[in-house]
């Protein structure tokens, strides 16, 4: 049967998963001693004869939460030949029968949930409260996911027949995608692109960062307990080199990335010149988002929604805040108001229930931070800094900073750390903010604080980003209601958790009868 209209609104009656109230003992105790005995658990991703390393907490790196083993080259191969076998068959099992593996899978990952907490906190550095989030958005990806795939995969769909024929269209999965994903989402961005590669009838091979590879690892067995075939979905270790072999391979039949835009570009240069079929690459990448304050703005709301966007997660999401613009006329009120906020954050170990903002990923991540908030130092840029707890020498620990600029062009790079920086700007000159958000070349998130109706309208007409957040925060997007994504600089497209995001894993068949 033909698949209806979707009218105006898209979306379906399947529920995203739940959380847990932190601030109820009877929840929170049992948790914290489930997580301390998860301490003693030693992981491992890979197998095989590659090259071996440990993998430590970002937090403290004489921790050793597991061992990396590395696919060589000649184990990559083989992985990517089998898969490639094994794709058909998958894809002929049809969406519903795929759609139940993801959704036993979604089972499994809830049923785990605890030894995923764990590994978000020590490998990847997360807080608690990340960790939860983590896991739920990985879940809601394979079942949303799984539901696309039903809608999509389940039947063929009917196209109309003016001059007698019978036409039908079909998604089919392409074959083999490389799904490369970061330490930042090391379970929800390594999972979504997955899950959506398999619901389409494609095989996955999965690259994990470097820096998290025992979150993929436990991701893909439980996959493999689910019942997915083991050829169907594969697990690459490794690092660039790793990725850049995976991209080159000729059985390779799609390209999902998530990271940074250099990569993103090196990948579809490396695409472009290879021999054989034409290789599709959906990638997500950096960001140079802004908050937009406005004099009208409730100075309590934007302090909370700037401390959310900016410092939590370390202020290591690509949706995070970098750069606030504020009316000068409340200028003074609203960074002093900030700048108490963020005074009044914990930061020190994940593993502390109170701790609000955790380590960066690694010494390099901080080497670079440090260096630009040293310049800004320099400059005499710093407005306020928070000074480090003592246990944060044996980690990776960056201090939330404000630091003033006088415009946009003081910035090029995204600094991706808790560092925030505040631009006044007059009154009358919102069209000369929304040029200079847009002269970036990024477009991913944007924050607006404004309780005038006319300024949503013209920043919502005129700013070219994928999500636009209206007197909220600017992160944490949620799988089918906020579709997260952006343009120019920062990908492709199509958003992830949105409903034309599967259907670019597939290709597509006519097949037309005459009648
Ligand atoms: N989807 C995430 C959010 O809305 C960010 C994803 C990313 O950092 O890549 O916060």
């Amino acid at each position: 049967p033909a698949i209806p209209c979707p009218g105006e609104m898209f979306g379906s009656a399947r529920r995203n998963s739940s959380g847990c109230d932190l601030s109820d003992p009877t929840v929170l105790n049992p948790l914290l001693r489930r997580l301390a005995d998860l301490e003693a658990k030693r992981w491992t991703a890979g197998e095989g004869s590659g090259a071996r390393h440990a993998i430590t907490a970002p937090f403290d790196h004489r921790i050793i939460v597991g061992e990396a083993v590395e696919a060589t080259a000649a184990e990559l191969d083989a992985m990517l030949r089998r898969a490639h076998a094994a794709q058909g068959a998958w894809d002929a099992l049809g969406g519903e029968a795929r759609a139940r593996l993801l959704d036993r899978t979604a089972d499994l990952f809830e049923a785990h949930r605890e030894d995923f907490y764990s590994l978000c906190i020590r490998e990847a550095g997360k807080t608690l409260p990340d960790a939860i989030l983590e896991v739920r958005e990985a879940v809601d990806f394979l079942r949303y996911y799984a539901a696309e795939g039903r809608r999509l995969f389940s039947h063929a769909h009917r196209l109309p027949g003016p001059t007698g024929e019978t036409n039908e269209l079909r998604l089919h999965g392409r074959g083999v995608w490389a799904c490369i994903s970061p330490w930042n989402f090391p379970l929800a961005i390594f999972t979504g692109p997955v899950a959506a590669a398999l619901a389409a009838g494609n095989a996955a091979i999965a690259k994990p960062a470097e820096q998290t590879p025992l979150i993929g690892a436990l991701a893909i067995a439980l996959m493999h307990e689910a019942g997915i075939p083991q050829d169907v979905v594969g697990l690459a270790v490794g690092d660039g080199k790793v990725g850049a072999a995976l991209t080159a391979h000729p059985l390779i039949a799609g390209v999902a990335f998530t990271g940074s835009t250099a990569v993103a570009r090196a990948i579809n240069r490396s695409l472009a010149e290879r021999d054989g079929p034409i290789v599709p690459l959906i990638a997500e990448t950096g960001g140079q988002n802004a908050m937009i304050v406005d004099s009208s703005a409730l100075p309590e709301q934007v302090t909370r929604d700037v401390v959310a966007s900016a410092f939590q997660s370390a202020g290591q999401r690509c949706s995070a805040l970098r750069v606030l613009f504020v009316q000068e006329d409340v200028a003074d009120t609203m960074v002093t108001m900030i700048r108490g906020a963020m005074e009044a954050l914990t930061i020190g170990d994940p593993r502390l229930p109170t701790t609000d903002v955790g380590p960066v990923i690694d010494a390099e991540a901080k080497a670079s931070l440090d260096a630009h908030v040293a310049e800004l130092r320099a400059a005499g840029r710093v407005v306020a800094e928070r000074a480090l707890p003592a246990e944060a020498g044996q980690g990776s620990f960056v201090a939330p900073v404000i630091a003033e600029l006088p415009d946009l062009s003081a910035l090029s790079d995204e600094h991706f750390g808790p560092v925030l920086h505040v631009i006044r700007w007059k009154a009358g000159e919102l069209g000369k903010v929304i040029d200079q958000v847009n002269a970036t070349g990024f477009g991913l998130t944007l924050g607006l604080q404004s309780r005038i109706d006319t300024v949503h309208a013209e920043v919502q007409a005129k700013a070219r980003v994928g999500n636009l957040y209206v007197n909220r925060n600017q992160i944490g997007a949620v799988v089918e209601s906020q579709p997260f994504g952006g343009e120019g600089l920062s990908g492709t497209g199509p958003k992830a958790g949105g409903p034309h995001y599967v259907a670019r894993f597939a290709t597509e068949r006519v097949k037309c009868v005459d009648t």
